[in-house]
């Protein structure tokens, strides 16, 4: 290990300690005057543009650090409400002022060639409005999870995509990152024997105080609060774990009215699935408890536990069955790796492994679980006939892993 990578995984380390759970900044990021363009790395040939729409906590914590540690794409462009944040970054990372763009004027991306994937990383309530409008604008889509707010924002951002000819991935940095692959493969494998059980804990606390936190507790813009926000880990976890769909889902939820975090959203939901299998998906998502992102599958002859299993950096996976054994994981930037996989996608070098379809999947599985909540935990169908196009265990290699790391 050179020691520019040694102090970077350090670094990383840092970050990771930090950022345990997603929506948390940095001090680093927070504090953040760097010289000008002490971040700007030269694109590689080929790279492709990124344009990122929205300077919040995740785009200042990792997607720009990652886009810099990306192999194959960069930053071309930011699109911010808030101008002199932008400038700001923009110096930071070697952008000049004719690459910034607000909310107003960000259909003159169309005439930027330097921009082919537009990011989005806004509040969920903007999702599709900015997606549709990058597709109009001629450019490919990487969009936060949740995919949308609505059924019909997810549908509408779908044809936006088919009707421009262009790709819409929904950002499942776990498709692409090595703990949560080594988890599918052995349940692929069947080293644990028959899968059974998949168990999901999903959580974090909140405060209106905080701006980030502030529309997450907002039904109107986050579509769900800590169901969409984190829940939607555990319930593609246990789809991706288990490789198949739900035919049935149940919920309920647990909320304190009294609390003013808590007017329209609910706090802590769990719910169950019942998949074809006979397996069991369950899990709990919740706005008022320390920070979790933790699962464990349970076959027949063995359980896997990843504690914590989705978090930035730091995740942990062991296999416990006679003995304990801790699986070997290599740590990479998911943000870089996600965003290199998009590139991949966009040279069509590499399968849309997480297309809209799949974020519409969990959007209407939320939607049924809530609508089971308002009905008193009523058993809801689910089985849309959706299928995977594309298994990520089968599908996503990590041949950047070292390079990212
Ligand atoms: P933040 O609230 O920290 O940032 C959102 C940014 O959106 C703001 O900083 C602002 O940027 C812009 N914005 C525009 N209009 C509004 C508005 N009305 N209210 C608030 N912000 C507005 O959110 P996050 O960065 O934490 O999350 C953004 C997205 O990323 C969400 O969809 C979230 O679910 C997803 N996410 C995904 C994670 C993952 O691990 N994949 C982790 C964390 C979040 P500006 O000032 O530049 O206009």
């Amino acid at each position: 290990m050179t020691s520019d990578i040694s102090r970077r995984r350090v670094i990383e380390m840092g970050m990771a300690a930090a950022l345990a759970v997603p929506g948390a900044a940095t001090g680093a990021a927070a504090a953040a005057a760097p010289a000008a363009g002490a971040r700007r790395t030269p694109p590689a040939k080929d790279s492709i543009g990124y344009a990122v729409v929205g300077i919040g906590k995740l785009s200042i914590g990792q997607i720009l650090p990652g886009l810099t540690r990306a192999k194959g794409a960069h930053l071309a462009a930011l699109v911010s409400g808030n101008r002199e944040k932008a400038q700001r970054y923009a110096r930071e990372y070697g952008l000049p002022d004719s690459a910034i763009y607000d909310y107003e004027n960000f259909d003159r991306i169309a005439d930027d060639p330097s921009i082919q994937v537009v990011y989005i990383v806004l509040p969920n309530s903007m999702h599709a409005e900015f997606t549709i409008r990058a597709f109009k604008a001629g450019k490919h889509v990487l969009c936060e999870k949740p995919m949308a707010v609505t059924l019909d924002e997810c549908e509408r951002m779908i044809a936006a995509g088919k009707a421009a000819n262009r790709k819409l991935m929904i950002a499942y940095r776990c498709h692409y990152e090595p703990l949560n692959l080594a988890a599918m493969r052995m349940m692929r494998s069947g080293s644990l024997g028959k899968p059974r059980l998949v168990h999901a804990v999903m959580g974090k606390q909140t405060t209106l105080s905080d701006p980030s936190d502030a529309w997450r507790l907002d039904m109107a813009m986050s579509g769900g609060g800590a169901l969409a926000d984190m829940g939607i880990y555990g319930i593609n976890a246990a789809r991706y774990l288990l490789n198949e769909e739900p035919v049935e889902v149940r919920a309920w939820a647990k909320t304190d009215r009294s609390d003013p975090r808590f007017k329209t959203v609910e706090d802590l939901v769990t719910w169950q699935m019942r998949f074809p299998s006979g397996a069991i998906g369950e899990g709990s998502s919740c706005f008022s408890q320390p920070g979790t992102m933790a699962y464990q599958a349970v076959g027949e002859d063995r359980r896997l536990v990843a504690d914590p299993g989705c978090f930035y950096g730091g995740n942990s996976l062991v296999v416990i069955g006679g003995q304990k054994t801790t699986v070997p994981i290599v740590e990479i930037d998911q943000f870089a790796r996600e965003m290199d996989w998009m590139a991949d996608v966009v040279r069509g070098k590499a399968p849309l492994v997480s297309p809209g379809e799949e974020g519409l999947q969990d959007m209407r599985l939320m939607h049924a679980m809530l609508e089971s909540v308002a009905k008193g935990g009523a058993t809801m169908p689910t089985d849309w006939g959706y299928r995977r196009a594309f298994d990520p265990a089968a599908v996503v290699d990590l041949p950047h892993a070292g390079q990212n790391a």
